[in-house]
């Protein structure tokens, strides 16, 4: 029998792709999400791609009896992939109170239900803002974490110590924190993707924006970093390589369970790309234009991190493999998709 995973915020970006992966491998599939920043497009997508309709609740991970009633109705629940969180920094630095009770408060429901069902296992999304500026690269899980320089980033560092300090005491529950450096790009079918809303924050969506005719040019922030180019430098890694190290994960907390009860894992390609090198690569993988102009750096960013990946591709096996221009091409064409440019 198929083993039931429950995939929280599983229409969103990461999230959708998971399942789709997870599909794939044969796992049955439990969507939990409030689609406060996704919408049931992304189940139709998963749907065609996969030839199977996920179980979908609509609810806020917040209502704990809510989750308990979800939890009665899909019994036998294996693992939880813990995706659902508000992700925008610049709006979390606006709305500290509800990201620290949107991201904290759906964690702690769920590591109760977990408690109270006896569900074994967890993924849980961090990300690899917890490094802040590192001292030194490529960052390992045993950098060290610095103070976070926004509401969101501390939501991940607070998470990982509630499920540190949840893990110690509950025997019988292990997870694994994933630490993602810079997801980009969409399935290839490009019947789902990223769906950001209102104007982007991310360089990719802004990018293929600009090239659609949304926005007037690429703002890229800063050409004065200490940096061959003097643009930012980070780890991008492909949509479809990052939820396939989700299933990697699962795979190892359900079958082998002689390992640490917490794990952490960077899951990066291990390689630094400037914001320049992003253009001239997306230029070079779709034939298209990307206007830019150079502005001001935007507060709160750091110069460069980029992964040491080597554990992840030891421990699970798994590999960021994607050519970047494959992945470049997949944003471009999902943008096309969703503005209906031919
Ligand atoms: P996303 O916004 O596309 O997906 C998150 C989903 O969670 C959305 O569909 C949203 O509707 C849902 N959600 C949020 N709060 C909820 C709640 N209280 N109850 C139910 N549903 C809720 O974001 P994503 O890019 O897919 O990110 C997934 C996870 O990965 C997040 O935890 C994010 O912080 C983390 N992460 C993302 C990135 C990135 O660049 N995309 C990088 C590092 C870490
Ligand atoms: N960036 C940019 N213009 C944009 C968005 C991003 O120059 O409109 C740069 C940003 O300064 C950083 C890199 O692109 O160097 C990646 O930024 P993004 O917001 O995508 O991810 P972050 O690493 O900040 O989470």
């Amino acid at each position: 029998m198929a083993e039931k995973i429950l995939v929280t915020g599983g229409t969103g970006y990461i999230g959708s792709h998971t399942t789709v992966e997870l599909i794939e491998k044969n796992f049955e599939t439990v969507i939990i999400d409030n689609l406060c920043n996704s919408s049931t497009e992304a189940l139709k997508g998963i749907t065609e791609i996969t030839g199977t309709e996920p179980a979908f609740e609509n609810f806020d991970l917040c209502d704990y009896e809510k989750l308990l009633d979800c939890l009665r109705k899909h019994k036998n629940i294996k693992a939880i992939i813990h995706f659902a969180a508000l992700k925008a920094v610049g709006e979390s630095v606006e709305k500290p109170l509800e990201y620290y009770k949107n991201n904290l408060v759906s964690l702690l429901n769920l590591l109760m239900a977990m408690r109270e069902f006896h569900i074994p296992a967890l993924v849980f999304s961090s990300s690899c803002t917890v490094y802040g500026e590192p001292d030194k690269l490529p960052v390992t899980e045993e950098s060290p974490i610095k103070s976070a320089s926004s509401p969101y980033g501390n939501t991940k560092q607070i998470s990982e110590e509630i499920i540190h300090d949840t893990i110690s005491a509950v025997p019988g529950i292990r997870a694994i924190c994933l630490r993602y450096f810079n997801p980009i790009g969409a399935h290839k079918s490009s019947l789902i993707g990223e769906l950001p809303l209102g104007t982007p924050m991310n360089l990719i969506p802004y990018i293929t924006q600009t090239v659609a005719g949304i926005r007037e040019e690429l703002r890229i922030f800063g050409n004065d970093y200490d940096t061959p180019d003097g643009t930012g430098i980070r780890d991008y890694i492909d949509v479809g390589d990052l939820a396939r190290a989700h299933v990697k994960a699962i795979s190892r907390l359900l079958e082998d369970r002689n390992k640490k009860p917490v794990e952490i894992f960077n899951l990066g390609t291990g390689k630094g790309l400037s914001v320049l090198d992003i253009v001239k690569t997306f230029e070079k993988a779709t034939g298209m234009q990307v206007r830019y102009k150079f502005y001001p750096r935007r507060p709160g960013d750091i110069s460069r991190v980029y992964a040491d990946t080597s554990l992840a591709n030891k421990e699970l096996q798994w590999k960021a493999d994607t050519p970047l221009e494959e992945t470049l091409l997949s944003a471009w064409k999902w943008e096309k998709r969703i503005r209906n440019l031919s």
